[in-house]
């Protein structure tokens, strides 16, 4: 059982958790203390019937209970399904349905609308509202610290997927999908007892609970807890942490307050990015300002982290570093699925003991993406340079074959970020009658700036092949995100599914 990784009883003294609200720490919590949250809602979990593999659904703000709720999870050998809170109560109910949840834990505001679904398929409710009160933290005395014993390939959680190209799915991780990958990242980032983490991160997505809250657990560290990302916040924070894991917005929005200087970050040992692409200037500029390299990374929900920068070597700006030790890592034809030489661009597939086992009921899906030979097709498009760092280009549905040729956006994008008065851009296809997608920029100026469809064509045309031009540039004040960074470029197909017709 990964619980016991976190080996809380020797732990006990030790400071696990700091929280903090609009920048003001309002508690702390021991090893100890979370070890007993834990076993007081492990009793919860024992009242509303959950046994040994079913799954709870959690749809709650951040919280340190919220933590806890997972720990009591892993705890009793429970199968952990946390929801991003930008899901609508309605939307709560697919998953609900879909995981075939023997518990629901959410806002108590939620209630009335998860109340029917729950009672249709048998599922107990229980609430937890944003300051860590509600049903589920019922204390009756009962501890329960029992661990259940759980196989290696026992599943521990349920992650769904971004849903950044389609529904999210369901990833199958178990305990040593999890377990494996935070033994591999605490040597790899020489994480140790004395370190802090600032962690600002959602923690229902694999980068806040599983890279940050497994990891730090693990190694006996102490987290500094933030609901979420706030600028002040973190300003006065950053000179009491050692380590920050952040999305390359957090790095952009520092770099945006004149208070980021080198000796803001004097205590800091290292700055992670990762879940969204690190433009190599943010890398650039990041390091002029602080005297630190950022350290990028990348991972997914079914595989944890596959890749990483070295922490001692150099960490290449607009690379996503070298394979994790236990991981191996190929670029194949997307087609034919036969491996590339070295250098050529293809699809990144990789294998180890952090890939899943395969998406929740979704066996046909799991069958297409993940080969016999264990190798998983990640969707992402890649290569992998003369010196073994890996290169995202961008994700295979995010190709763009305009005349039957292929443009990669990565490589239209880094032309038009060069352009001085672009902040930052996304390039996509659209639907074009004579070329079936036409390349097309989407552009956010630097603040100040103006610039003209004609100006960029001409500054990229010296630049690029005539068939990689965008056709036409559009200009927004920001690209969509959603809540881990990641630019929504689906969503800017469909508003621009339009413009050729
Ligand atoms: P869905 O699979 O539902 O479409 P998603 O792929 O966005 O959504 P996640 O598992 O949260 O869901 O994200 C993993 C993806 O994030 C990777 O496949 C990759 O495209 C991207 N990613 C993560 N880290 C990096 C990085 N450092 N650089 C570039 N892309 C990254
Ligand atoms: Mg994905």
């Amino acid at each position: 059982n990964l619980f016991e990784s976190f080996r809380f009883a020797e732990r006990a003294e030790r400071t696990v958790i700091d929280s903090y609200r609009d920048g003001q720490c309002v508690a702390s919590y021991t090893y100890g203390k979370l070890r007993d949250m834990a076993a007081d809602y492990a009793a919860e979990l024992d009242r509303a019937g959950v046994k040994p593999g079913d799954r709870i659904v959690v749809r709650v703000e951040k919280s340190v209970e919220a933590l806890a709720v997972y720990l009591a999870s892993l705890q009793r050998g429970a199968v952990f399904v946390p929801l991003n809170t930008a899901y609508r109560p309605q939307e709560v109910e697919y998953f609900l349905r879909d995981s075939g949840a023997r518990l629901v834990v959410c806002d108590p505001s939620d209630v009335e609308a998860v109340a029917s679904v729950a009672a249709e398929i048998g599922a107990e409710v229980r609430t937890l509202d944003s300051s860590g009160q509600g049903s589920i933290t019922n204390v009756t005395g009962d501890r329960n610290y029992d661990i259940v014993p759980r196989e290696d390939k026992d599943l521990a959680a349920i992650l769904y997927t971004s849903g950044t190209t389609g529904k999210p799915k369901g990833a199958m991780l178990s305990h040593a999908n999890l377990r494996s990958n935070a033994e591999a990242l605490k040597e790899l980032w020489r994480m140790g007892e004395d370190d802090v983490l600032l962690h600002a991160l959602p923690i229902y997505h694999v980068h806040g609970l599983f890279v940050g809250c497994n990891q730090m657990m693990m190694v006996g560290a102490r987290m500094l807890f933030l609901p979420k990302f706030e600028l002040d916040s973190m300003i006065a924070l950053l000179p009491s942490a050692t380590v920050l894991m952040g999305i390359p917005t957090f790095y952009t929005r520092l770099l945006g307050d004149p208070r980021l200087d080198r000796d803001l970050v004097a205590n800091i040992r290292l700055f992670i990015s990762g879940s969204a692409p690190l433009l190599a200037e943010t890398h650039v500029e990041w390091q002029e300002r602080t005297g630190h390299a950022i350290l990028e990374r990348y991972g997914m929900t079914e595989t944890g982290m596959n890749t990483s920068n070295p922490y001692d070597g150099e960490r290449r700006a607009g690379t996503v570093g070298f394979p994790l030790p236990g991981v191996e890592l190929r670029v194949t034809h997307p087609e034919t699925g036969e491996e590339l030489p070295q250098g050529e661009i293809g699809m990144i597939e990789v294998r180890g003991p952090n890939v899943f086992s395969g998406y929740w009921q979704m066996p046909e899906k799991t069958a297409a993406e993940l080969r016999e030979n264990g190798f998983f097709i990640t969707g992402d498009l890649g290569k992998i340079d003369e010196r073994g760092y890996v290169h995202i280009v961008g994700r295979g549905k995010d190709l763009v074959i305009t005349g039957g040729l292929n443009v990669y956006p990565k490589e239209v994008e880094i032309e038009i970020d060069a352009i001085p008065q672009v902040q930052e851009s996304a390039v996509i296809g659209l639907p074009h009658a004579d070329f079936g997608e036409a390349v097309t920029a989407v552009i956010v100026l630097r603040k100040g700036e103006t610039l003209e469809e004609a100006d960029v064509i001409a500054a990229l045309k010296p630049r690029l092949a005539s068939f990689k031009l965008p056709k036409r540039v559009i200009f927004l004040p920001e690209l969509p995100r959603n809540t881990m960074g990641k630019v929504q470029k689906a969503e800017l197909r469909n508003i621009y599914a339009g413009l050729y017709k």
